[in-house]
């Protein structure tokens, strides 16, 4: 490798995250789209979701509409977004994990039946929302894991396939490769564009510049595309999550929502997050309502996410207040520490059983111009800012030293 990211962060990280993340965060004032709040009325039937399932909405609102079951109708969404090669966060090119295997983590409910479905870590099989329901068609179980999940999903006559797209496993390389200074992994020093780390007393910018500039290259060598090189390295340097999470709700009052990922990228094989974990990344009662969540997984289970906003609308709280309670549950288990809480993020899709709907999160977005943003039909398909908690941006993780905003005027996707 002709650097090293572990030098780099060693002798910069402290300073900067400490000048960048100190300040107290306020908590944000914006106009709730919560329609109990704004005593608009709710309309069914409706369909919510994270924003990737946007395309896919429209026919499975249709199929809504007509009459079809709330949770297949949510399942079309979200199969959608498993089936499209380009979404790299899940089902086909998912971003795989650290040893280059895709695992994905699905769970479901189903309202008018009571009944709930969910696989995590599961390798070689595309469609895991549909496995997830699969487990209470089929089964006496609620959750299958790992390889007994891909043996079941086989065998109720899911194919296996695999899952890892040439630009995905090339990302994946790049990351092996990048993160890779103390084994043999990357380019030796026979290599002609081999050169030793950079001298730490660099300036910030300039040592950004030349990792920037040095994974691009390698991107190319790679074979990564060009119009991709730059997204690869941002997925490098920033691991990205992404999940999609979908509830549906019908004109009786029928409700269910389901939610697949293939979870973050690069994690520890066998790594479940909240996806798969019913209440955590997604909770149905029929009596009530559906939530589901994307985001920091680790942090939802904690607070049981999905089943804490729907316990809260039990109580009388609004889909909004309901999902603010929740996310600052999260804030609460980190006594309010924005040195921490500035590298997670949580977005809530919540759907009440009048059609009341909000979608919240714990920060705006990932930058300026780029708010959370969740997906809606209602007789209507449109994109909504999801409302936030605290004000401002979330930190990407893992922690480096800010990209200097020069830099980030290089490249539309360093921004
Ligand atoms: N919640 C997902 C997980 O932790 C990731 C995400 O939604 O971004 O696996």
């Amino acid at each position: 490798m002709t650097f090293s990211r572990r030098d780099f962060v060693k002798t910069s990280v402290l300073g900067a995250v400490a000048a960048k993340v100190g300040a107290p965060a306020a908590l944000a004032e914006f106009p709730a789209q919560d329609h109990a709040a704004q005593g608009s009325a709710p309309k069914r039937p409706i369909i919510i979701c994270a924003n990737v399932g946007y395309p896919f909405v429209e026919p499975a609102y249709a199929f809504l509409k007509g009459g079809g079951d709330t949770l297949d109708a949510a399942i079309r969404v979200v199969k959608g977004a498993e089936d499209d090669p380009n979404i790299d966060t899940v089902g086909l090119g998912g971003l795989p994990n650290e040893e280059g295997v895709v695992e994905l983590d699905a769970s479901c409910m189903h309202g008018p039946t009571r009944r709930a479905g969910s696989v995590g870590a599961v390798r070689n099989i595309k469609n895991v929302s549909m496995v997830s329901k699969a487990v209470f068609d089929h089964t006496g179980h609620v959750m299958l894991v790992g390889e007994g999940a891909e043996r079941f999903a086989v065998a109720v006559g899911f194919p296996r396939e695999n899952l890892l797209t040439e630009r995905s496993r090339k990302i994946w390389l790049l990351w092996k490769e990048f993160n890779s200074d103390r084994d043999w992994w990357g380019p030796g020093m026979a290599d002609p564009n081999w050169h030793p780390p950079a001298p730490y007393s660099k300036p910030q910018a300039e040592l950004w510049r030349d990792r920037i500039e040095q994974l691009r290259r390698r991107a190319a060598e790679l074979g990564i595309e060009p119009e991709f090189q730059m997204a690869a390295v941002r997925r490098v340097l920033f691991p990205p999550t992404g999940t999609i999470h979908c509830s549906a709700l019908n004109e009786k009052g029928e409700i269910s929502g389901v939610t697949s990922t293939s979870g973050l990228a690069f994690k520890l094989p066998g790594r479940c997050g909240d996806s798969p974990v019913i209440g955590a990344g997604c909770y149905t009662d029929q009596d009530v309502g559906s939530a589901g969540a994307t985001g920091a997984g680790e942090e939802n289970i904690k607070v049981a996410g999905a089943h804490t906003i729907v316990e809260n609308m039990r109580r009388g709280m609004s889909p909004q207040e309901a999902g603010m309670d929740a996310l600052k549950r999260i804030v609460r288990n980190y006594n309010g520490d924005m040195n921490k809480l500035h590298y997670m993020d949580m977005t809530y899709y919540i759907l009440r059983k009048d059609g009341a709907y909000a979608g919240v999160c714990l920060w705006e977005g990932y930058s300026a111009g780029h708010p959370h943003k969740f997906a809606v039909h209602d007789g209507t398909l449109r994109s909504e800012v999801a409302t936030p908690l605290l004000k401002g941006y979330s930190q990407e993780w893992p922690p480096f030293p800010a990209i200097p905003e020069e830099l980030k005027k290089d490249s539309e996707y360093l921004k």
